[in-house]
């Protein structure tokens, strides 16, 4: 159990209150919280019974492990590390175990007086995230016998001393549900259970603790599917804390490697005839020439410069880094790249994770460089994961690496290599980072092959998201292919081919080709309208967010925009575009259009989406508050400038205004109330249509009340399908069961067309299942007729609308309604509409 602690006076003279030392980084607690003193004596002495977990090597530092787990960080003078040793005299050495009132350090402060700009020593907790100070001495000291500092459990002083800690720790137990146990994600979970709370939690696994807010501590545990785990928790909110986290603990995720590509486990082999075998990572055929890539180790400056001076510039790379990675999200989000998203959302975490700084910024303390002091820190914790035999942690030490490649190059002001990669090459490396992979154009890559790595890792996940076929697990015989090479990577089959013999090579040709001529034939008709062997018409309608998407729309053939997400327009900027800079950006996307429609939904910000100025109330249940149209209801304001803006974009007959998250029909004439009443005051006489989207369920059930107010339906699968299955569409560890062809969907799509028709009214779909063309004919079959995707996909749309027959789609589907599962329907489809 942990204990409070009383540490005696390491010196004697004057207890001075860290706000008096003269140092920022003291001052302000950088390094943890205590007390100083200015000394009258020279040998630093014990402070309590401990082992020496760090000495620095110039000596004039020290940290004493106490045995409650306390890490006491004592500093002789301030950036005395510049004396390189001169003026001190170890007396003990790492490892050892030392009683109190040991003397550990001989300082020659007249020496080191003069040299250095002050000879106040100063005593921290250095693990402040896991114990503070709950009484601390003033006054003159004397080493060795004052009481100098009571340290106990973070959350504790204020209960000192009247209650003891062991009444105050709260424990409870834990069966893990996680399919993989407790690694990346699960860990992040964790983390941010217990960072909500005013408390200390940890976990005890093994005979080993762990602290729940560090996500390398807690995957070090090693802790797997089933295992029982005791949590502690201690500190004003023990309870919630506790509570919280194991909750998160217990909570149900599936097996990444489940969900992964179907991965051969095989380790890396030489097949016959010289090829070489491995892991899917995402399935596919490429031939290209060979670009062996190799980043290259950022510079670390290994000489030390004031103790200052390295504090304050691991701080400022920790900061530049966390806001490159937030603006990697932001673009992340913006693309609605959500893979990337959620990986850059684990690195986050791993940079907010108190062990990693914790040990960087102690060893800053003892003398080493920023630099090598988060060099070392990283590369411990990433030892510690590969050493421990689960293929899932170890890849996990590959985003440690990546975070150690951001923070190393952030203090020296380099940049990252950017590799150079002809168009279609294959790619081989030994292993790849995320970021290494962000940097890279997806389309200049036929391929890519990693010596090492897993499927499960987030590289794996960025390839097959952006659709390159990719082979992981290689072994490094793959780094011995000479660059230039021409190879034949048959991902799925697992096999890589250095030397393919021509019949090979024509055989995967022929097959790259196919799709490749198929592909062109269907762009060749894109721009010509879509309609189905028995003729009738289908909109295929594009999704974008700004006018360069609007001339890509048109480029690719599509017949109107089915979908502007406005809030894009809102997001990344300090403050919210005034209406002329809205009215500007809307008429610029409806001139783009050339004379077709565009669908222009209100902005539809919360839940997912974030913008930090428009300081929405804090919500803990975000995707069911304020969001959507609603947002707009709390903002009057702003809604009303976005209704002004749209009025004013011309022509109106080729406009439509779209509601987001709209529930019932009083939701609806609010806003068409509003429109009327601003188009009068503006003097405009000519409005826009108004349609509502049905992403709520109620809004499906109630789509014939909708239909009589709204001019035309749009249906957002994304969140409808979120919203009917209870499933966070933002959480990746549910993503596998979030299938918008469950028969529940399909039944309210059948509401949804019902209630339109009786009142004339069309619908559409601008979610993702527009966009999958499996779901294509069953959408049709049920009575949508406009389909809104991403700009790329509308000519293979076309063509799948095409080879339709709609009056065997309206039969076909009934039958659908009855099954009960996903992957009855998509079965079912499949074996109704073969795709050629
Ligand atoms: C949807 O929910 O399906 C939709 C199109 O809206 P968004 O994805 O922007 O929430
Ligand atoms: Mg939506």
């Amino acid at each position: 159990m942990i204990q409070a602690l009383e540490l005696k006076a390491p010196l004697s003279g004057k207890a001075l209150s860290l706000d008096q030392v003269p140092d920022p980084v003291f001052a302000g607690r950088m390094m943890g919280d205590g007390l100083a003193i200015d000394p009258a004596s020279s040998t630093l002495l014990a402070p309590c019974d401990g082992v020496v977990s760090q000495i620095a090597r110039t000596g004039h530092a020290l940290t004493l492990r106490a045995s409650n787990g306390a890490e006491i960080l004592m500093h002789i003078g301030i950036d005395t590390v510049s004396l390189q040793g001169q003026g001190f005299k170890p007396l003990v050495a790492q490892g050892d175990s030392i009683r109190c009132g040991q003397p550990l350090i001989e300082a020659d402060f007249d020496f080191i007086r003069g040299k250095a700009p002050s000879l106040v020593t100063v005593v921290v907790i250095a693990n402040s995230d896991a114990f503070e100070p709950a009484a601390r001495a003033d006054g003159e000291l004397s080493a060795g016998q004052s009481m100098f500092m009571r340290i106990v459990p973070l959350g504790m002083a204020a209960a000192e001393p009247t209650v003891a800690r062991d009444d105050q720790t709260l424990q409870g137990q834990a069966l893990v549900g996680h399919g993989d146990g407790i690694h990346a994600r699960p860990a992040a979970m964790i983390q941010a259970a217990a960072k909500a709370f005013n408390a200390r939690v940890s976990l005890r696994f093994n005979g080993q603790e762990a602290n729940a807010r560090s996500v390398v501590a807690l995957m070090g545990l090693g802790i797997g599917k089933g295992d029982q785990v005791q949590v502690l928790a201690s500190g004003e909110q023990a309870a919630e804390a506790l509570a919280a986290v194991i909750e998160a603990l217990q909570a149900h995720s599936p097996s990444a490697q489940a969900e992964a590509a179907p991965a051969s486990a095989a380790a890396p082999a030489m097949l016959a005839d010289g090829k070489i075998g491995g892991v899917l990572a995402a399935p596919g055929l490429a031939i290209g020439p060979v670009v062996q890539f190799a980043a290259a180790e950022p510079w670390v400056e290994e000489q030390p410069g004031l103790l200052a001076d390295e504090y304050r510039a691991l701080a400022r790379a920790l900061a530049t880094v966390r806001s490159e990675i937030m603006a990697q999200m932001h673009a992340a989000l913006k693309r609605g790249d959500k893979a990337l998203q959620a990986i850059f959302d684990a690195h986050l975490a791993l940079l907010d994770d108190p062990e990693l700084i914790g040990a960087a910024e102690r060893s800053v303390g003892q003398g080493q460089s920023a630099g090598v002091a988060f060099r070392d820190a990283a590369r411990a914790q990433r030892q510690m994961l590969s050493a421990m035999n689960n293929p899932l942690l170890a890849e996990r030490a590959n985003d440690l690496k990546d975070l150690e490649r951001r923070v190393l190059l952030a203090l020296s002001g380099e940049t990252a290599d950017k590799p150079s990669v002809p168009p279609q090459s294959i790619l081989i490396a030994d292993d790849l980072t995320p970021s290494d992979l962000a940097t890279l154009p997806a389309d200049a890559l036929a391929g890519v092959v990693l010596a090492r790595g897993g499927a499960t890792s987030h590289v794996a996940i960025l390839v097959r998201a952006r659709g390159v076929p990719a082979m992981v697990a290689a072994g490094p015989a793959v780094l011995e292919i000479a660059n230039g090479r021409e190879v034949l990577l048959d991902a799925t089959a697992c096999v890589l081919d250095p030397k393919p013999d021509s019949a090979s090579l024509q055989a995967a040709r022929a097959q790259i080709d196919e799709r490749r001529a198929m592909l062109a034939k269907v762009r060749e008709a894109a721009s010509q309208p879509a309609q189905t062997r028995d003729g009738h018409p289908v909109e295929v309608a594009a999704n974008i967010a700004n006018e360069r998407d609007a001339r890509e729309a048109v480029r690719c053939g599509a017949d109107s925009v089915g979908l502007l997400r406005s809030e894009f327009l809102f997001i990344e900027r300090e403050a919210a575009p005034t209406r002329e800079e809205q009215h500007a950006a809307y008429q610029a996307v409806l001139d783009a259009l050339q004379g077709r429609s565009a669908i222009m939904r209100t902005i539809d910000v919360g839940g997912d989406k974030e913008v930090p100025y428009l300081t929405l109330p804090h919500e803990d249940n975000p995707a069911l508050g304020l969001r959507g149209i609603r947002s707009g209801f709390a903002r009057p304001a702003l809604l009303d400038d976005q209704l002004a803006a749209l009025l004013a974009t011309r022509p109106a007959s080729k406009l439509r205004i779209l509601l987001p998250m709209v529930a019932d029909v009083d939701d609806l004439l609010r806003v068409k109330i509003r429109l009327a009443e601003l188009a009068a005051e503006l003097g405009v006489s000519e409005l826009p249509q108004l349609g509502v989207m049905i992403e709520v369920p109620s809004a499906a059930m109630l789509a014939d009340q909708l239909a009589e107010h709204a001019d035309f339906l749009s249906i957002g699968t994304n969140d409808l399908t979120q919203y009917t299955l209870a499933r966070d569409r933002c959480n990746p560890d549910l993503a596998a069961g979030l299938d918008h062809m469950h028969p529940a969907l399909l039944r309210l799509i059948a509401q949804t067309t019902a209630g339109a028709a009786r009142h004339g009214r069309w619908v559409g779909v601008c979610g993702a299942m527009a966009s999958d063309l499996e779901a294509a004919p069953v959408l049709l079959g049920l009575g949508v007729t406009e389909l809104s995707v991403s700009p790329g996909l509308v000519p293979e749309l076309k063509a799948r609308v095409r080879a339709l027959d709609l009056e065997m789609c309206r039969r076909e589907v009934q039958p659908l309604l009855q099954l009960t599962s996903a992957a009855q329907v998509r079965a079912r489809a499949r074996e109704i509409w073969p795709q050629v």
